[in-house]
């Protein structure tokens, strides 16, 4: 047997799926402690990620920082890897957290803490993970017993200083996830408040996919001679994510969606709308035509948001519907498809919108409703993405098409797919299955998926005749002129 030459095939799996990092890299090379590289390794990562590779040394000399890196290539891990290590020296005191850290959204500031536990279960470190919409008691108990990091929305956090409950002078590490969108508008007065009550020598770090100039400028002055890494250009596409754009007349958005939803190998799919009414309505209508939807967005309590977004990651539903609030850092596993049923009024929004897919190395594929009203928007969209966004067409359709007899619509048929059909289905009698799930008769290959890891790899090849024989959905014929 010829035995491979050492680190052929991890350097050959990286390079396809990081190909803009040359150099073969380790965890170990990077000066993580050998209890965290245990941690890293039960994680199943193999090698760093770029943003990994260039941030942590960095990190760990303490270096000031300003991270850009496309959606879904391991920032988290960039930052919280080499904290674990700095804080695993030095001890906790009552109401004055070692390090803090700061998320846009409840589910993402959750998500971080999770990560945190993660890659922290061979360290003695406390963690409080202080969001709104639920509960002081824990989140203030945790404090009086004194934690090493401390993972926050802005508002709660702030809440719970004004009532003295926390101080920050004890404070010396800071990192701003999302950066671009906690120093827009909205949070600054926030961020600007809290880092005034931080100790003025600490490390502070930053991190984001997308970094407008403007924005740029303005962090700068919350850090001091920052290192400033960037892997890729901010903004650009995550390079596995396939797009296209959809021209589509605003009534003909939802039977469009539904269409695509039916015929391009949707496994799991978000789908974003601007606002929180359609979000809403969109998701009644799919759940209407049988499809195993849910919906999130900020006007709803925190108990349901994540109770929906729990629903979507257990594959309960595999369909997310949902504003903006959703669209940055969430990591769900096998999300497949990311549909902007508006084109989104902020560029930034579509760099973080689709990169719900194609994370982590897998491949996805995010389709963009452009009606007349969105116009101005996806020009937007594509002078910051500096790319032209392809139009779908007949060539990018995964099922076979007839030609359309004149005047006839898109043929309907119930797809309320849930992501655990296929264990399910190795249970459940065929005639047991509740009447809501797709009819399999016409889709033999379906049956006999292989897992899905492998099926995502043959996502883009075209799928053999015979699935679709259905006429030939009119919004295809809409700008292919
Ligand atoms: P980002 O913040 O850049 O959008 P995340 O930190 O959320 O990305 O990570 C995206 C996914 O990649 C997560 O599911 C995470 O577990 C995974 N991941 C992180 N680092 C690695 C690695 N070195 N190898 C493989 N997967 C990784
Ligand atoms: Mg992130």
């Amino acid at each position: 047997m010829r035995h491979r030459c050492e680190g052929e095939f991890t350097r050959g799996l990286y390079a396809s799926r990081y190909p803009e990092n040359r150099k073969h890299m380790n965890f170990a090379d990077l000066g993580l402690s050998p209890e965290l590289l245990k941690a890293v390794e039960a994680a199943g990562y193999s090698e760093p990620t770029p943003i990994q590779a260039q941030a942590i040394p960095a990190v760990l000399m303490m270096r000031d920082m300003i991270g850009i890196a496309q959606t879904g290539t391991g920032k988290t891990a960039s930052f919280v890897l080499p904290m674990i290590d700095i804080l695993a020296n030095g001890r906790r005191r009552a109401l004055m957290p070692r390090s803090l850290i700061l998320e846009p959204t409840r589910e993402l500031a959750a998500q971080v803490a999770e990560n945190f536990e993660k890659y922290g279960k061979n360290h003695d470190l406390r963690m409080a993970l202080l969001i709104g919409g639920v509960q002081m008691g824990d989140q203030v108990k945790a404090l009086n017993e004194g934690v090493d990091v401390l993972i926050a929305t802005p508002g709660r956090l702030m809440d719970l200083f004004e009532r003295g409950k926390i101080l920050l002078n004890g404070c010396e590490l800071l990192v701003i996830d999302e950066a671009d969108r906690m120093l827009d508008m909205g949070f600054i007065p926030d961020i600007e408040f809290i880092c005034s009550k931080l100790p003025e020598t600490r490390q502070t770090m930053l991190f984001s996919a997308t970094m407008p100039p403007p924005i740029e400028k303005l962090a700068k002055t919350f850090l001091s001679n920052p290192k400033r890494i960037e892997v890729n250009r901010a903004a650009s596409a995550n390079e596995n994510i396939t797009a296209f754009k959809i021209n589509v007349k605003s009534r003909a958005k939802r039977e469009t969606l539904r269409w695509l939803l039916q015929h391009d190998h949707v496994e799991t799919a978000i789908i974003f709308a601007n606002r929180k009414t359609t979000v809403r309505e969109l998701n009644k209508s799919l759940q209407s035509h049988g499809f195993a939807s849910g919906e999130i967005h900020g006007d709803m309590d925190q108990t349901s948001r994540i109770r929906e977004l729990e629903r979507f990651k257990a594959g309960e539903i595999n369909i997310l519907v949902a504003s903006d609030v959703a669209a940055r850092g969430l990591d769900v596993k096998g999300v497949s498809h990311v549909f902007n049923f508006d084109t989104p009024w902020h560029p930034d929004d579509y760099v973080h919108r689709v990169g719900r897919t194609g994370r982590a190395g897998a491949k996805g594929r995010a389709f963009t409703f452009v009606a007349e009203e969105d116009g101005e928007a996806i020009a937007n969209v594509e002078k910051l993405t500096k790319t032209k966004i392809p139009v779908f067409g007949k060539g990018d359709v995964r099922v076979e098409l007839v030609e359309k007899p004149a005047g006839s619509a898109p043929e309907e048929k119930p797809a309320g797919r849930s992501r655990s059909r296929d264990e399910r289905d190795e249970e459940t009698p065929r005639e047991d299955r509740p009447a809501r799930k797709p009819r399999r008769e016409k889709e033999p290959r379906e049956e006999r998926k292989p897992a899905r890891s492998a099926r995502q790899d043959e996502q883009d090849d075209p799928v053999p005749a015979g699935e679709w024989n259905g006429p030939r959905p009119g919004f295809l014929d809409v700008g292919l002129g």
